[in-house]
């Protein structure tokens, strides 16, 4: 009976209150993604909640996303609530010189974000404001790229067998007409993301041209109580903000490179898992 785990309010719609019973189970979700970082070589952290717009005009989100988020003024200028946490990961990762012996480097964050959804397509714990993602990011050497996402599989089908989903449908996307990065790079890691899912001995569709402009992706989708299938899984190869940004790091001969970094969210939102 879901009354006694959440519940919503018409002064946040979208965004549950999660009461005694609910939270409890929470946690124990969180607990359980948590052991598998530390055993798992992720580091957990924590970035800010809201920020100054210009971070996300240096992204580029700004002009794709804005329409999706919470904005607001602080002392004239333009601030937002975080709506994903990757320029975040990021700014971490460039805090300090980085050299090919830190690699691969997984940041983790149990982040709560915020995307604007209207109000009509708001849908129980399904589709909410405010949701918490079991989000990731892997900066690697290009030749890690295949061994971390082997990886990635191993957890997600653990954590995923662990909760009782057996029936799940795998789903490569390869790259569209409109993409940044040259096309080498983009063959390199979608092979790479083909081998490890044969490797992982995953059956999967191919959805041609579907990945997003800035790289390939794998998308995981369960079988909810209903037969209703719903994207948990997602790992994502993105050639877009390591230029944007500017990352690098040392390589053996001295050299700068830039770092491959991937986006994988597992259960995805914790929210939407809970109501799967
Ligand atoms: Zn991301």
């Amino acid at each position: 009976n879901k009354q006694e785990l959440v519940f919503f309010h018409e002064l946040s719609p979208g965004s549950a209150f999660w009461l005694p019973h609910g939270t409890r189970i929470y946690n124990k979700l969180v607990t359980f993604i948590k052991e598998q970082y530390w055993a798992r070589g992720y580091d957990e952290v924590i970035t800010p909640n809201i920020f100054n717009l210009d971070l996300w005009h240096q992204s580029g989100h700004a002009q794709h996303y804005k329409d999706d988020m919470f904005c607001f003024e602080v002392e004239g200028q333009e601030w937002a609530m975080k709506p994903m946490n990757c320029p975040f990961h990021i700014q971490i990762y460039k805090s300090r010189l980085r050299s090919y012996r830190d690699l691969p480097l997984r940041f983790a964050e149990l982040g709560t974000v915020y995307r604007y959804e209207r109000s009509g397509v708001l849908h129980g714990l399904l589709r909410v404001r405010g949701f918490t993602q079991d989000d990731a990011h892997l900066f690697c050497r290009p030749n890690q790229i295949e061994s971390e996402i082997i990886k990635v599989l191993n957890l997600i089908l653990f954590i995923l067998g662990s909760f009782g989903f057996k029936e799940y449908k795998v789903y490569l996307s390869t790259r569209p007409e409109k993409f940044v990065g040259s096309e080498e790079s983009w063959e390199q890691a979608t092979d790479a993301l083909q081998h490890a899912l044969e490797k992982s001995k995953l059956k999967y569709e191919i959805d041609p041209g579907e990945g997003v402009f800035y790289g390939p992706k794998i998308d995981i989708k369960i079988k909810d109580s209903l037969n209703r299938f719903w994207q948990v899984s997602t790992i994502q190869v993105d050639f877009n903000l390591p230029e944007r940004f500017d990352i690098s790091y040392i390589e053996e001969n001295g050299k700068k490179n830039r770092p491959i970094m991937l986006h994988r969210a597992l259960m995805g939102s914790l929210e939407r898992f809970f109501g799967c």
